[in-house]
C-alpha cells in the first residue's frame, strides 16, 4: 500500500471509531427517509448536502455523481427512492465552478487514450504529465459535461420529469449551489419544468 493509502485508511478508521462512540439512538433509524425527499447533486468535495440542506442521518436520500447529472443510474436511484422508499419531493442541485464545465467528451477521450494517471489543468487546458498506457475506451463514454449550469439543471429536471417511471405528482426543484457563499440559488425555469401536476 502507498503511504497515502495507508494514511487515509488509518484516518478513516479512526474517524469511524469516534463516530461509533456517539452512534447512540441512530441504531433505531428506519430505512425509509423520515423527511421523504431526495437530493441529486454533484460529488464535488466542497458540497456537503447534510450541511447545506440541514440533513441528519435517516432524513433524506442523497444521490451523487460527477455533476449531479440525471444519468440513467441517477434516475434508477430516484425511482427506487420513490417507489420503494416513499420520497415524494426531489431536488436537483448543480453548482458554480463545477469541474464538469472544464472539459468536453473529446478532451476526456483524448486524455484517457494517452494515459490513465491524473491530468493537470493550467486554467485553460488539460495535459497528461505522463504518456503511454492509455485506452480508447474513454471515447465511448458520454461524460455528461456541463456547458452552462442553469441550462444543465433545466435539462436534468426536464429529463427526470419526462421519464416514464416518474409519477407526475412529485415536484422536482432545480438549484445551483454557490460554492463561494454556500447559498442554494433556485433556477426558476427548472422548478417550473419540474412542477407537479
Ligand atoms: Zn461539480
Amino acid at each position: 500500500m502507498s503511504d497515502h493509502a495507508q494514511t487515509i485508511h488509518g484516518e478513516v478508521l479512526k474517524a469511524n471509531g469516534d463516530y461509533v462512540q456517539g452512534f447512540g439512538d441512530k441504531k433505531d433509524l428506519a430505512l425509509p427517509p423520515a423527511r421523504r425527499f431526495a437530493i441529486l447533486t454533484c460529488m464535488d468535495a466542497r458540497l456537503d448536502p447534510a450541511k447545506y440542506a440541514g440533513l441528519s442521518e435517516g432524513d433524506a436520500h442523497v444521490i451523487r455523481n460527477a455533476g449531479g447529472r440525471a444519468s440513467d443510474d441517477a434516475i434508477r436511484s430516484l425511482v427506487i427512492s420513490h417507489k420503494l422508499l416513499g420520497t415524494a419531493v426531489w431536488f436537483v442541485v448543480h453548482h458554480t465552478d463545477c469541474g464538469m464545465q472544464l472539459f468536453t467528451d473529446e478532451v476526456m477521450g483524448d486524455l484517457l487514450a494517452d494515459n490513465l494517471e491524473t491530468a493537470t489543468f493550467d486554467g485553460a487546458t488539460w495535459s497528461n504529465p505522463k504518456h503511454g498506457g492509455g485506452s480508447p475506451a474513454g471515447r465511448y463514454v458520454k461524460w455528461l459535461t456541463i456547458g452552462d449550469q442553469d441550462a444543465s439543471v433545466v435539462d436534468d429536471v426536464r429529463r427526470i420529469r419526462s421519464h416514464p417511471l416518474v409519477p407526475r405528482h412529485i415536484p422536482i426543484f432545480g438549484f445551483v449551489y454557490d460554492v463561494r457563499s454556500g447559498r442554494l440559488v433556485e433556477v426558476p425555469e427548472a422548478t417550473r419544468a419540474g412542477a407537479a401536476s
